[in-house]
């Protein structure tokens, strides 16, 4: 591609106060009503940005009220069995978040005496919480001038910067990072008079610069990055408070930035998967507590495309006697970097025995009262498909 890359010298430092400006006072007229900004507590802060990795706001919300109501601070969650925070982050997906956020709540109790640390650099040192969470949460619930650099953030600054460098290098989140940086600091550092009528409320009581507000300026560019200069398609620049002076809208080069690797193909697997059950209880087994979907609960299955003997043998061979077979939808569903292709049958069986989940025969199936898989057990939604069928 074709493009001028952009110091991040170049965008002179009057226009970065300029920036905070317009785009704080567009935050305060245009900012997303969310609930975990509505009491941004540390742990609501943590707890909302973690779900967020991976998953859209509006899906975020019911499952953000829904865990607070059952863990509704640091001290429930460290103290939660495996069973019940992987039971509420269901649907969501990608679940090492939850075991991550629960090891970080049992740092938290243990070495911090239940309070979470200030400054960013120290929150790093809690299991799961990474440069960006970091620096969310010290930005928001404590003040710290630090940007958090999401992929919201580094599309703005690809585009505002007309960076054309791959926007998923080390370089880029840097060069991202030390744009953000300077704006922050300038912003705090400028003595901006308050707008006359302005309400400014807590930046000018605490005796801060009316612009030094380093969580606003994270949320506001992850709401401008949400709802106007949007990922994979035009972004809404009339509606955008920094269009005097992006670069890639003045080049009238939006779509171009931010460049990005050229993608990896995704590894394809074929399974095939079991609901054995009988009219009360269906088999389950329990993932590997480490690798893809650690320590859920699934349906039999294996791996290929079995035909329908190669069903009935197969399901013989983990125990069961199969009375009747019945081929299932298939189903394919993407991970980040792979792709399952499952077909499914639905096995009656003859009134189902206890199995013991260490025998050679069933290794890791045991039986589950088909209720048990709303009411206890995290199916993963790989499975949701054929868990629509129980
Ligand atoms: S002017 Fe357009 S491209 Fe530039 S930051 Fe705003 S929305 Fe994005």
């Amino acid at each position: 591609m074709k493009g001028k890359t952009i110091d991040k010298d170049m965008v002179m430092p009057a226009e970065r106060v300029d920036f905070a400006e317009s785009l704080l006072d567009w935050y305060d007229n245009n900012r997303r009503i969310l609930p975990w900004r509505e009491d941004p507590a540390p742990y609501h802060v943590w707890l909302s940005e973690i779900m967020l990795q991976q998953t859209r706001v509006e899906a975020v919300k019911r499952y953000y009220a829904r865990f607070l109501e059952t863990l509704p601070d640091i001290v429930s969650l460290a103290a939660a069995p495996e069973d019940t925070y992987l039971k509420l982050w269901e649907g969501l997906g990608y679940y090492s978040r939850v075991r991550n956020l629960h090891k970080g709540a049992v740092t938290v109790m243990e070495q911090y005496g239940g309070e979470m640390p200030h400054t960013s650099a120290e929150l790093q040192r809690i299991p799961g919480i990474g440069p960006y969470t970091s620096a969310a949460i010290a930005s928001i619930a404590f003040g710290e001038r630090v940007p958090a650099v999401d992929g919201n953030l580094l599309r703005v600054f690809a585009r505002l910067t007309a960076y054309a460098e791959d926007i998923k290098s080390d370089a880029a989140k840097k060069a991202a990072t030390g744009f953000y940086q300077d704006v922050m600091d300038m912003a705090a550092g400028a003595a901006v008079p308050e707008p006359a009528g302005a309400e400014t409320g807590a930046s000018c009581a605490s005796g801060r610069p009316v612009y030094d507000r380093p969580g606003d300026l994270n949320q506001a560019l992850m709401d401008l990055g949400a709802t106007v200069c949007l990922p994979n398609a035009q972004p809404v620049c009339d509606a955008c408070p920094l269009r005097k002076q992006c670069l890639a809208h003045l080049q009238g080069r939006e779509t171009d930035y931010p460049v990005m690797p050229a993608k990896k193909a995704r590894k394809e697997e074929d399974l095939t998967v079991f609901l054995i059950h009988d009219a009360e209880r269906i088999a389950l087994r329990k993932r590997p507590p480490r690798g893809l979907l650690a320590g859920l609960y699934e349906f039999p299955n294996t791996p290929g495309h079995l035909t329908e003997d190669e069903a009935l043998s197969y399901v013989r061979s983990i125990g069961f006697s199969p009375l009747h077979i019945r081929r299932l939808t298939d189903v394919k569903h993407i991970f980040t970097h792979k792709e399952w292709h499952m077909q499914g049958y639905e096995i009656l069986a003859d009134e189902l025995a206890e199995l013991h989940p260490d025998t050679k025969r069933s290794p890791g199936i045991f039986l589950a009262q088909i209720r048990e898989i709303r009411d206890i057990y995290s199916v993963p939604s790989a499975f949701a498909a054929y868990s629509s069928l129980i």
